[in-house]
């Protein structure tokens, strides 16, 4: 599958930035590999097809006192929804927990989610605060709910069936 491939390693981008507004090619990988694609709710287009925006505008004035060019505040727009973030009244806030979440122009919030290798392999943001509540280990993930439903279901037909009349 990778027989034409560029390999890069991907780290952990040193966050000792420049005030640059164009980020690193460490940055740029790290942030697109962490969200995978668009940030906007519903949206797959491919982060690396993505613009990467400052979820904190870049002051081109004053760097220092604009939002910093660093995985923390760059996040993946795909050029339809960076122009809707930019002019459009959407509002990307992030929580106390680190989590983003995107409010409409008419006021209703949505959750953003990381969808990326990184998160996929158990990775987050370098800067995002632990939970103070662990997983709770009786909770079934994706795969193990799909199995239980299948079995369930099997179950309820299993005295149901009659064989077609042909
Ligand atoms: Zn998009």
């Amino acid at each position: 599958i990778a027989k034409d491939a560029i390999v890069r390693p991907l780290t952990t981008p040193d966050e000792k930035t420049t005030d640059s507004y164009t980020p690193t090619e460490q940055v740029q990988d790290y942030v697109r590999a962490l969200w995978g694609s668009c940030m906007f709710p519903n949206c797959d287009v491919p982060a690396w097809d993505c613009d990467l925006d400052h979820r904190d505008p870049y002051d081109h004035e004053n760097p220092a006192t604009g939002g910093r060019t660093t995985a923390e505040n760059l996040g993946p727009f795909c050029r339809k929804h960076h122009r809707g973030k930019t002019f459009g009244g959407w509002d990307l806030t992030k929580g106390e927990d680190g989590t983003l979440s995107i409010t409409s122009p008419h006021g209703r919030t949505y959750p953003v989610a990381e969808t990326g290798p990184i998160p996929l392999l158990g990775g987050t943001e370098p800067d995002r605060p632990v939970p103070d509540t662990a997983p709770d280990p009786k909770r079934r993930n994706r795969i193990q709910q799909h199995e239980a439903r299948t079995r369930s279901e099997r179950a309820r037909n299993e005295g149901d069936y009659e064989p077609p009349p042909f």
